[in-house]
């Protein structure tokens, strides 16, 4: 089955790459997968509501997304250290560095990684020439693009608790959680066009890849 080839071949891809090396990926599980805290149509919930600007949907939902996962990545940051992740790696992907606004690359440890990208969002959200809150204000040129940014970091977050902190997530009780959000954020990103596939694609698909990847 499609399912089997994918876990044998990311066994195959994982091991040795990375310490987390169970046999089963239990995110994989059909009874991990299957729950959610909500049955809500998801669909519904991303799309573009009848009447509503689309940049102002796409900020409040930004808004509402980063407080989630920041909320949800502080709930498991006891367990993400440098020792246990010395990089910021999602499926086979290790990534080493953080590219700073001056363009250097900053070599970090994933909690380090997602402090960094926990900051930019919320100094980008905060900026009120980026994500206008007053009356009048326009969205600057460029804005989906800064969307966009925000969250392929916000997807990675999520990915690196899935690919390194599943099991914690599962003995405290929050993969219904997990799941919900990774799926309102896919289907929202889906939705808005908000992730490129090659983005998303080492979670989803069937095939590894190694291509570069850019961390900003
Ligand atoms: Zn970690």
């Amino acid at each position: 089955t499609p399912t089997a080839c994918r876990k044998t071949h990311i066994q195959y891809k994982h091991r040795g790459i990375n310490n987390n090396n169970q046999e089963e990926r239990p995110y994989l599980q059909q009874q991990y997968v299957c729950q959610r805290i909500t049955h809500t149509d998801m669909f519904a919930l991303t799309a573009l509501p009848p009447g509503v600007d689309k940049a102002e949907w796409l900020a409040s939902n930004t808004v509402a997304f980063f407080k989630h996962i920041n909320l949800f990545s502080s709930a498991l940051s006891e367990f993400c250290t440098p020792s246990t992740c010395p990089t910021a790696s999602w499926m086979y992907f290790p990534v080493y560095f953080w590219t700073d606004d001056h363009g250097r690359k900053l070599k970090c440890s994933a909690p380090l990684y997602f402090d960094y990208a926990m900051s930019y969002i919320q100094d980008l959200l905060t900026d009120e020439d980026v994500f206008p809150t007053k009356a009048g204000s326009v969205f600057p040129t460029g804005f989906v693009f800064l969307v966009q940014k925000v969250f392929l970091l916000l997807f990675r977050t999520l990915a690196h608790i899935y690919w390194s902190h599943y099991r914690e997530t599962l003995a405290m009780g929050l993969h219904p959680h997990l799941n919900t959000l990774f799926t309102h954020l896919t289907l929202f990103c889906r939705q808005h066009a908000l992730l490129e596939p090659e983005d998303t694609e080492p979670l989803c698909c069937t095939k590894g890849r190694h291509t570069h990847h850019k961390n900003t």
